[in-house]
């Protein structure tokens, strides 16, 4: 399973911002889609699913919507999926999540659209007035991909109820859970098996035992030989690792 993540915007478009009378730092929207979609790539390296960004990932540069969806057509992705933050209450209170889909969108958009639209808001409790929150939008990102694609509001920037809750870390991490909490239901994805460090060990043992087993490579047997004639080396196990202790007393051995 492979997925993009666009988060939507960069620092610099103009207007994409908090409303200053109620958040004076007047935060990017970028920041906000941008913490969002880290933390859910984080989240899913725990299972089996890739994920790709589309946006440029320290927010500096701009990346058109042709340049994103082509990348994620290009990398032949099973779902695009845009994370934004909405505006259009200006000042006013009410507001939540919104999940697009676009007009006449396949199934799978649809499934994905709804468990999103649930997970996140069961998950950070932002539950909105909007009259639906699951619409379809004639939005560039939905249209132009050729996979299912869903893109998310996840809450007003302009809303005295939305925006004090979508500006804490706390609300983006809740909201990143939901999303892939309805990824993993939707594609049934699996935790990937993660090696202890325990196991680690058992490996590397296994390893060096199978190494110590080999003989010697051709160029090096009849040095070997001589070396052992010598008494500089046992040439025993000769394709494992010499530590540095070992090491000095072979020079020693040689220099005697
Ligand atoms: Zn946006």
């Amino acid at each position: 399973m492979r997925i993009c993540i666009d988060a939507g915007h960069y620092l610099g478009t103009p207007g994409k911002r908090c409303l200053k009378s109620i958040d004076p730092q007047e935060t990017r929207e970028w920041v906000l889609n941008g913490r969002v979609a880290d933390r859910v790539q984080a989240l899913l390296q725990a299972y089996d699913c890739e994920t790709i960004r589309v946006d440029d990932v320290t927010g500096k540069e701009e990346v058109t919507l042709y340049e994103r969806v082509r990348k994620a057509n290009k990398a032949g992705v099973e779902l695009y999926l845009s994370i934004h933050h909405n505006a259009g209450i200006r000042g006013g209170s009410g507001g939540g999540i919104v999940v697009y889909v676009c007009p006449g969108a396949d199934r799978q958009s649809k499934t994905v659209q709804q468990a999103i639209y649930q997970h996140t808001v069961t998950k950070t409790g932002l539950k909105g007035n909007r009259a639906n929150p699951t619409p379809e939008g004639n939005l560039y990102v939905l249209n132009a991909s050729a996979m299912p694609a869903v893109l998310g509001e996840f809450g007003f920037m302009d809303s005295t109820t939305d925006t004090p809750i979508i500006l804490t870390q706390a609300y983006a991490d809740q909201l990143a859970q939901g999303i892939v909490e309805a990824l993993v239901e939707v594609y049934g994805l699996k935790e990937v098996d993660t090696v202890t460090y325990e196991q680690w060990k058992g490996f590397m043992e296994r390893y060096q035992q199978e190494q110590s087993q080999l003989p010697p490579s051709d160029w090096a047997a009849e040095g070997l030989v001589q070396a052992k004639a010598r008494g500089i080396t046992d040439a025993s196990r000769p394709q494992s690792g010499a530590t540095r202790q070992e090491v000095a007393l072979m020079i020693n051995a040689a220099i005697k």
